[in-house]
């Protein structure tokens, strides 16, 4: 098979502080097989013949984008929960009206114009935190995967990969109220039963990996965690749960357990190099350091934490006590890795009224290696011979990039700023356009099929 090859005006190599000028980065069966600057001097050095059938990707190329916290169906929430007042336990009510709704076929519409809107933004690889696995009442679909099967193959339509993080979801509170109304489809009834139905699932694709969720400390009793935890550590697969996004969760963990709800995660061998703990918003300082101890990734989802009033997550602190950062759209009220990114510095500088706190190249690698390693794709996230040849081309001529310079990139662009997306060495996104999807079309039909 014939390489493809790419000539990058400007690429964002592994362990550089900045971008690199005039980059020739070739690739076969989906993996780089070269990586070679050209000089900078913005004339390759090896003259036409280098260029030959390189294609030319004007602007800023970055590796794939990572997008580890994602639930679909809250793509159909955006505008709709925005004009009262309330919290996130309002919102929560309004979600789970949409929740009810949904079907196997709904929810793979929904899901695949959600994931092509997210390949628009550069997002290459989704880590899909999945709970909705049963019918409307509880009862279980002919498939009982039907609907993470439904999200599988929704990326693959979309072009991206996925991350299924199969949640086991039981009760509805801390101390073991059980699951109504519309929370009824979310359970399996003990996590014995969540590991059975995890296990029957195959996904349909090599673009799907499967790994486990423990909803939250309010969703799995204390002494079922580990059940779920070695589901995960004896199958090498991600391990992710939602960690103290709201102060309540953290009252109601310490009034039924004594601890935190970190604390009482470790004390059930739930923590670890594998384990991803989503927004980690209100962590004690101890509960801060426990998670870099143990290794643990935090998966911060800052336009989601200010749309639900959750709170700034201490992210320097976290990254200080050695904490890897990943980054997501969570509730999808805005899907933009370049704004959850420079969130992560501009919270802190709201906070601290102090500027510099991250280092451009964190913050990539926030929105690429390491969203990637936490949703278990270890060979990707990085332009770099042995990678997945993932390649997102960010426009510097458009109004709100023009004149900046590349490493700015992270603090001018936006999604809509993308220009050219390569998944696994397929271009899914050219000129800004997905190849396969309407993306506004599709969008405005699966929303309105599944709300009022
Ligand atoms: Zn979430």
């Amino acid at each position: 098979m014939t390489p493809t090859r790419w000539l990058a005006e400007y690429a964002w190599l592994p362990d550089q502080a900045e971008p690199t000028a005039d980059v020739l980065i070739e690739a076969e069966d989906g993996r780089i097989t070269a990586v070679t600057p050209l000089g900078g001097a913005g004339t390759p050095t090896a003259g036409v013949e280098v260029l030959g059938d390189a294609t030319r990707l004007p602007g800023l190329t970055l590796p794939g984008l990572a997008n580890a916290h994602s639930h679909a169906f809250h793509r159909a929430l955006r505008g709709r929960t925005h004009g009262g007042r309330g919290d996130f336990w309002t919102w929560r009510d309004v979600m789970y009206e949409v929740a009810a709704r949904l079907d196997p076929d709904s929810y793979l519409a929904l899901a695949r114009a959600a994931y092509a809107e997210m390949a628009l933004a550069g997002i290459t690889c989704v880590g899909e935190f999945h709970y909705l696995h049963h019918g409307p009442d509880g009862t279980p679909y002919a498939d009982p995967n039907a609907m993470g099967a439904a999200l599988v193959e929704a990326a693959a339509q979309a072009g991206i990969r996925l991350t299924l993080l199969d949640a086991c979801y039981l009760t509805a509170t801390v101390d073991g109220e059980p699951l109504t109304g519309p929370q009824r489809r979310f359970g399996d009834g003990d996590a014995l039963r969540w590991a059975d139905r995890a296990s029957a699932f195959t996904p349909d694709g090599a673009h799907a990996l499967v790994g486990a969720a423990v909803h939250s400390v309010r969703a799995v009793p204390a002494e079922q965690l580990a059940t779920v935890a070695g589901w995960a550590d004896r199958r090498g697969a991600p391990l992710h749960l939602h960690l103290s996004e709201q102060p309540a969760e953290n009252d109601a963990c310490r009034a039924a357990h004594g601890r935190t709800p970190a604390r009482l995660l470790a004390d059930h061998g739930v923590l670890g190099p594998g384990t991803v703990a989503v927004h980690a918003t209100h962590p004690t300082s101890a509960d801060v350091t426990l998670l870099g101890d143990t290794g643990t990734g935090v998966c911060l989802c800052p336009t989601t934490e200010r749309d639900l009033a959750d709170g700034i997550g201490p992210a320097r602190r976290l990254a200080e006590a050695g904490v890897a950062l990943s980054l997501g759209s969570d509730s999808h009220a805005v899907v933009d890795l370049f704004e959850e990114a420079r969130a992560v510095e501009l919270d802190e500088r709201l906070r601290t009224r102090r500027r510099g706190h991250f280092a451009p190249a964190e913050l990539l690698a926030a929105a690429t290696v390491a969203g990637h390693a936490a949703l278990g794709w270890r060979d990707a996230g990085r332009i770099a011979v042995g990678d997945r040849a993932d390649l997102v081309t960010v426009r510097l001529d458009s109004a709100r990039t023009a004149g900046v310079p590349p490493v700015g990139a992270f603090f001018a662009a936006t999604a809509a700023d993308v220009a050219s997306v390569v998944v696994d060495g397929r271009q899914v996104v050219a000129d800004g356009r997905h190849l396969k999807v309407d993306v506004p079309r599709e969008l405005r039909t699966a929303i309105g099929a599944v709300t009022r």
